[in-house]
This record gives structure tokens, C-alpha cells and sequence, in this order.
């Protein structure tokens, strides 16, 4: 069972929250690999490590499946994301329903993209949501779990200027948001923007930044190319220029990470989101680092 403490609290007494992200894998090797990472990570006692959502189908069970085993077989604090994508607002309420059953306690309320491609065109599920501001609406409803949402340091790509990103932000900070994690950034000035303008708007929410290590170009040309991530040149020219020397490769992506993560926690970044992409190794030698010279409190602390 979970015994790490309530991310409100970790969150409400100014600590600083570390997490890591994990996706369902397809195939038996995927999950010996997922289960390595999981067990290596444990061992840094992280305020969270949430598990994100499938687009559709058997990923979706496999979510739940992993949401649940990690809750039942760890002492870590999982957190469900969960898309309105294809959903009617039944089937949320019984998706939400099994995760209060299994004792899993927080979630991060999305709207998630359109099938088939990302950049189409929005259409809501007849008896589903519109936006994910109704999700935080709908959880929060259905019980006492801590809700998290999406932000954007880029925009979102959809949103047609900045005035209407931030306004539909903080709608979602004002239905109950607990914090909100970015999209992956290479660029900590796009952090700040979105901070200080989100804090202009009334919104007082933590923004945890979401830190992607770079550390293989070609897979990292098409995650900024789907999240609408700018890629910085001088980064870009070395990774690519190290594509074929994976140690080197891996030194690049993980220096340019530390390098942004200790800035944005000197601008008082209230955490850091790791994503790790089922293998533990760079995140963990990211995490490593930054919290070498910080002071321990502000880990979660196990009861
Ligand atoms: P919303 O907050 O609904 O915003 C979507 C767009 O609609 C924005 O342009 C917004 O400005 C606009 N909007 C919002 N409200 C209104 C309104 N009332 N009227 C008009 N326009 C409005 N996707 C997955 O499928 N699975 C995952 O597990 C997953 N995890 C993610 C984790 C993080 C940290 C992030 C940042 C994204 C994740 N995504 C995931 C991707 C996410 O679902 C997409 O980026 C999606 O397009 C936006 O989701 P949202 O929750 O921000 O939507």
C-alpha cells in the first residue's frame, strides 16, 4: 500500500514534489523493463509516479492494470492520468469509481488529443466532455482525490493566442486544479513565461516542469515534432552530430537536463517530473544530481 504522503500536503508546505512518469507497455519484455524501472525509482522515494493514458483500447486496461499493481505492490503514490477522449461521462465515472476501489487517490484530469492525429480537429464524445476543466469538475465530484492538470510553456498547440491559453488555464486552476505539469520544454524561458503569466491571470496553482532528457535525437525529433516542442539548434546540432555514439549521446541530453532542472528550481520551481520512458537510468542520474546539493526536505518524507 501507498505510504508516501498526500501530494496536497507535500505541495501546501512549500516542498518541493519529484515524480516520474511511466507508460503502459505492449509486450511481456516492455513490462519486465517498466517493473526494473519502477523498482529502481522506489528507491528515491519520489512524492509521485504517475502512469499516462492510452489512446484508446487495450492501453487504456493496461493503465489501469499498472495504476493498480503499483498501488497494491509498492510504496509508491501512483497517479492515473485519464483522457476525455472517446469517453462518455458514464464511463469516466467508472473508470474513477475503480480507481477510488483499488485506494488510488489522485489524478490528472486531461482532454487528451483526437484520434489518429493530434493536431486534427477536437470533436467531444456526445455523452462525454468538452474540455478537461470538466474532468477536474467530474473527480473532484466524485470523491476526495487530488486532481493535477496539463500546462503548456509553448501554448497549447491549438489555442490561437496566448489571452485564450491562459484564460482556459486558469479556469482550470479555478475548478479545483491542486497543480498542473507542463508539457516537455528545452528551453527554461518558456517555463518562466507561462509562470509568470498564469500568476498574472490570478493563478496561484504549482507548475511542476516536465523534464525529457534529450538523450537520443531521432526520438526526440518526433516528441518535439508531436508536442509542438521547440528544439534549441545548438542542441539539436550536437545530438545529431552524436547519433551513432550512444554514451555520448546520453551525456549530452542528461547535462543539458541537470542544467535545466537547477535553474528552474533556483526560480522556484515547486518540483521536477521526470519523464523516464519505462528506463530509470538518465532520469535517475538527472534526479541524482539536482538533489545532491539540495537540502533533503525537500524529498517526500515516508511515514
Ligand atoms: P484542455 O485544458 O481542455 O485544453 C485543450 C485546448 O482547448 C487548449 O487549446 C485550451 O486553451 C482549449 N480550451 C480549454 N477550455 C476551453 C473552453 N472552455 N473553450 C474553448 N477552448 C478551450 N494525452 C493522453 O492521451 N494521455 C496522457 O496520459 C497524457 N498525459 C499528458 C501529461 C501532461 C503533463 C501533458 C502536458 C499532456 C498530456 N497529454 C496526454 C496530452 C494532452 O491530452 C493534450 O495535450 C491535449 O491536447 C490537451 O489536453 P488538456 O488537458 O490541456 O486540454
Amino acid at each position: 500500500m501507498t505510504t508516501v504522503r498526500d501530494l496536497r500536503d507535500v505541495l501546501a508546505a512549500g516542498e518541493r514534489s519529484y515524480s516520474f512518469e511511466f507508460f503502459p507497455p505492449k509486450t511481456d519484455a516492455g513490462e519486465e523493463r517498466l517493473w526494473s524501472a519502477i523498482r529502481r525509482i522506489e528507491g528515491l522515494s519520489p512524492a509521485f509516479v504517475s502512469v499516462t493514458y492510452g489512446a484508446g483500447g487495450s492501453s487504456r486496461d493496461r493503465t489501469v492494470a499498472v495504476t493498480k499493481k503499483i498501488a497494491a505492490q509498492t510504496t509508491l503514490r501512483p497517479v492515473a492520468h485519464l483522457t476525455a477522449v472517446g469517453h462518455s461521462v458514464a464511463e469516466l465515472r467508472h473508470i474513477i469509481g475503480q480507481y477510488a476501489d483499488a485506494g488510488i487517490r489522485d489524478v490528472l484530469a486531461l482532454r487528451g488529443d483526437p484520434p489518429g492525429d493530434p493536431n486534427g480537429e477536437w470533436i467531444a464524445h456526445p455523452q462525454g466532455l468538452s474540455h478537461a476543466v470538466e474532468l477536474v469538475e467530474l473527480v473532484h465530484e466524485l470523491g476526495d482525490f487530488s486532481v493535477g492538470v496539463a500546462a503548456f510553456p509553448e501554448r497549447h498547440p491549438r489555442s490561437p493566442d496566448w489571452d485564450s491559453d491562459i484564460r482556459h488555464f486558469a479556469a482550470k486552476c479555478r475548478a479545483g486544479a491542486d497543480y498542473a505539469i507542463t508539457q516537455m520544454f528545452f528551453d527554461v524561458e518558456y517555463y518562466l513565461r507561462l509562470r509568470d503569466l498564469a500568476a498574472a491571470a490570478g493563478c496561484d496553482t504549482p507548475i511542476i516542469p516536465e523534464i525529457m532528457p534529450a538523450t537520443d535525437y531521432r526520438q526526440i525529433s518526433r516528441f518535439a515534432e508531436l508536442s509542438g516542442a521547440a528544439f534549441p539548434d545548438d542542441l539539436a546540432r550536437r545530438l545529431h552530430a552524436a547519433r551513432d555514439r550512444p554514451d555520448e549521446a546520453h551525456r549530452i541530453g542528461v547535462d543539458h537536463a541537470i542544467a535545466m532542472a537547477e535553474r528552474l528550481l533556483d526560480e522556484g520551481a515547486p518540483g521536477l517530473h521526470y519523464i523516464t520512458l519505462n528506463r530509470s537510468p538518465a532520469t535517475v542520474e538527472i534526479h541524482r544530481s539536482v538533489t545532491k546539493t539540495r537540502s533533503t526536505h525537500a524529498l517526500s518524507v515516508r511515514h
